[in-house]
């Protein structure tokens, strides 16, 4: 079978080595996993999750009396949190997580991409979304990167230029000439995939369909107003640690998805 995350990210590897404008990128701090997404469904192929975040200031949610404006209910006090991810000793900074099996059915004909790019192989449209969601990591480590407008005001994340810097990246990766082997699994489609490679494989969290989100966490050292109703916060449903005990590989269908586990393989659950 083929293990989707990790051909992935060694195409990554061979992008970040040959686009000066991704070399800052240190793939050991990058982790890319899959999660499930039908083919025919609307939604996203891939998203870079940022998780060198900092800690929010303190805030709370609140609900008023529609028509006196009062307040009637609070919630606790929370910060918002960015849970940890450790594979050995090193700190993820970055998820990449793909959308599968959708993200394999992308082609150029049938997107909009097709105008920045011409006649190039269909497949160089998920090729396309890799180096995006590379594009996204910032160079000053600050998150996703902020993309600034022509008079200085913060941008939204895909400012003007984007998709076109996008792409003159990929049409500069493939003019170095790659090695095939290190792309060519882009070219077939799901079917295509599972035909060739007997099922396709990719890692996952072990809360799967769950993966590290940020999380809201109570203060309860803060002060509250003694006459209002405080609702507590939901108990947290995910671990502030994730480590490489954390990675499942899963397999995925058009349908459905299950975990595999190696033959031998026993530990509690
Ligand atoms: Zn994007």
């Amino acid at each position: 079978m083929i293990n989707y995350t990790e051909r992935i990210a060694i195409l990554m590897q061979d992008v970040v080595s040959r686009t000066p404008a991704l070399s800052f990128i240190d793939l050991r701090e990058l982790l890319v996993f899959g999660r499930f997404g039908r083919s025919e469904a609307e939604g996203a192929f891939a998203t870079c999750h940022c998780l060198t975040l900092p800690e929010s200031e303190p805030g709370y949610y609140f609900w008023r009396d529609r028509s006196t404006g009062e307040l009637t209910r609070r919630s606790e006090w929370f910060v918002t949190k960015t849970p940890v991810v450790r594979v050995g000793p090193t700190a993820i900074k970055y998820l990449i997580s793909f959308v599968l099996p959708r993200f394999c059915e992308q082609t150029l004909g049938r997107s909009w991409k097709r105008e920045l790019y011409g006649s190039v192989d269909p497949w160089v449209a998920k090729l396309d979304t890799i180096v995006h969601e590379l594009y996204h990591i910032d160079p000053d480590a600050g998150g996703i990167r902020q993309l600034a407008n022509a008079d200085g005001t913060r941008a939204r994340s895909h400012g003007p230029g984007f998709y076109e810097q996008v792409a003159d990246m990929v049409r500069a990766y493939i003019a170095t000439d790659p090695d095939p082997e290190v792309n060519d699994f882009l070219q077939w489609d799901f079917n295509g995939l599972q035909k060739r490679f007997g099922g396709v494989v990719a890692t996952t969290f072990r809360n799967f369909p769950s993966f590290p989100q940020r999380y809201l966490e109570a203060c309860t050292a803060l002060p509250v107003d003694g006459d209002v109703k405080v609702e507590p916060l939901k108990p947290l449903n995910q671990p502030r640690l994730y480590t490489e005990d954390d990675l499942h590989i899963r397999q995925f269908t058009d349908t459905t998805t299950r975990r595999l586990t190696r033959k031998g393989q026993h530990r509690a659950a």
